[in-house]
């Protein structure tokens, strides 16, 4: 059979993680290529123990059968006080959407916002499923410059002046793939800016609560006076990615359209995930486990940026998050490394990353790459940057 694909997936490649995954079965590659929670910090025993006590609970029935798109009513209503914490007041339930996952809080909003052709802007580099949806929708990114406190308020200017974008995508906490975040002053500013120029702004925040230094700094949606923002967020990074919940904030005609979108998509949330999710956020579950684990992934991050600082070459740049999951490193242009061509040489060697071109609007940054500190084991972490230091060493020219 001669499969006639559509236009919208034929030239689609597979997104890279998705891809370099399948290459990472051996368990003895060290791989600094995911964007996984640590092991160790996923609640089985709490999340056995709310699956039992709901399943032979008076909801039962209710969790196993079909329920609303706009998702389980419990769990909107504790959302509701959950994103005071970020400084997202006086919103009803009418604003809350339950989603599957933060990703289908983007996908959605492309299918809401976006005609075939249209533009939005990203930060470049950007989290790289926003591109490879956005190319489903056969729609257009412009990249950003990125300061070290998050996009460049004047590239941004020029850009909406030249592109029209209909979206601005941030990840204005410890972004993936950069770590870095948007200072206060600079969402204040992007605010009026897209306002004023009639730009939709999508927060996607999935690492905001993993936090494990520095100060809270609120979302550019608690500073929303117009409507212009949709704040995204999940339980991936904090519960489980695996149960797929996650919620979306937003103006209640946006959240209908939104909901409308879904209802063609996955009909809802699985109920009894998001009963799950509500039994973490109801009291002080969900927070003193994120408590417990804000220091291992301090001392994984540590432990990462000191290896970095130890073994690989001084040609090397790179970000120190204050949260998050993720460290971006650059190799000065006049080394000639490509993060590409040494992939596979590294996989080799046993040690993975992510080269940074998958991140960037324009496909460059061939110079990049992105490394996750949160899977691998301290030991595993110092012989995963010794070996790629000793690669790379070996390449500059
Ligand atoms: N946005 C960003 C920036 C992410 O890094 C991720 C996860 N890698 C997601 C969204 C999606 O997360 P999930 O769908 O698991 O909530």
């Amino acid at each position: 059979m001669e499969y006639v694909f559509s236009d919208r997936l034929k030239n689609l490649q597979g997104n890279a993680i998705r891809e370099i995954f399948k290459l990472l079965s051996n368990p003895e590659v060290i791989s600094f290529a995911g964007g996984l929670p640590a092991t160790v910090c996923l609640p089985k025993e709490q999340i056995a123990k709310f699956t039992n006590e709901l399943l032979t609970g008076e909801k039962a029935i209710e969790l196993l059968q079909y329920g609303t798109t706009e998702g389980y009513l419990p769990l909107r209503q504790q959302i509701i006080n959950y994103v005071k914490e970020v400084g997202i007041e006086n919103i009803s339930i009418d604003n809350t959407l339950i989603i599957s996952g933060g990703q289908q809080g983007i996908d959605l909003t492309f299918k809401a916002f976006l005609n075939k052709g249209d533009n939005i802007l990203v930060e470049d580099p950007t989290y790289l499923a926003c591109l490879h949806i956005l190319k489903t929708y056969e729609c257009n990114a412009y990249g950003i410059r990125s300061d070290e406190d998050g996009i460049n308020i004047n590239d941004l200017e020029e850009k909406i002046k030249k592109y029209s974008p209909k979206i601005l995508y941030l990840v204005p906490n410890f972004s993936n793939p950069t770590g870095k975040t948007l200072s206060k002053e600079k969402r204040l500013q992007i605010l009026e800016l897209c306002y004023k120029n009639n730009v939709m702004i999508l927060e996607d925040d999935p690492y905001g609560k993993l936090r494990f230094e520095g100060e809270d700094v609120n979302s550019i949606k608690s500073f929303d006076k117009y409507g212009n923002v949709i704040y995204i967020s999940s339980f991936s990074k904090t519960v489980s990615p695996g149960l797929r919940v996650g919620f979306a904030i937003a103006e209640k005609d946006v959240i209908r359209k939104l909901t409308i979108g879904k209802q063609a998509v996955d009909v809802h949330t699985p109920t009894l995930n998001q009963a799950i999710v509500t039994e973490f956020i109801k009291d002080d579950t969900l927070k003193n486990h994120i408590k417990k684990n804000l220091p291992i992934y301090k001392e994984k991050k540590d432990c990462m940026i000191s290896c970095i600082e130890r073994y690989m070459p001084k040609e090397f740049k790179f970000t120190r998050p204050q949260g998050g999951l993720f460290i971006f490193g650059e190799f000065d242009k006049n080394t000639g490394i490509s993060t590409v061509e040494c992939f596979k040489e590294a996989v080799e060697n046993k040690v993975a990353y992510v080269d940074g071109t998958s991140f960037f609007a324009d496909g460059s940054g061939e110079n990049t790459m992105r490394l996750n500190f949160s899977n691998a084991t301290n030991d595993r972490i110092e012989i995963g940057i010794k070996k790629l230091a000793e690669l790379f060493k070996s390449k500059i020219k």
